[in-house]
């Protein structure tokens, strides 16, 4: 099997963009699901991600996956 094939076997840890639902308000809004900083609702200004070393907490609803 070549290089290629396994790489697209192997699925890499990358990171994906959400579209999230803010809880408050119900703002769509696009998350990096890795982000480094909070990341806020860009209308009522609640928190929808939260840092934690890896992956973000998402603390919005998500409502689609884009990978
Ligand atoms: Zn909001």
């Amino acid at each position: 099997m070549s290089e290629a094939d396994w790489e697209r076997l192997i699925p890499k840890p990358s990171s994906k963009f959400l579209l999230v639902v803010c809880n408050e308000c119900g703002n769509r809004q696009i998350v990096f699901d890795s982000a480094k900083t909070r990341v806020k609702c860009n209308v009522c200004g609640s928190i929808l991600a939260t840092p934690t070393g890896g992956r973000a907490r998402i603390t919005a609803k998500v409502e689609r996956i884009y990978d």
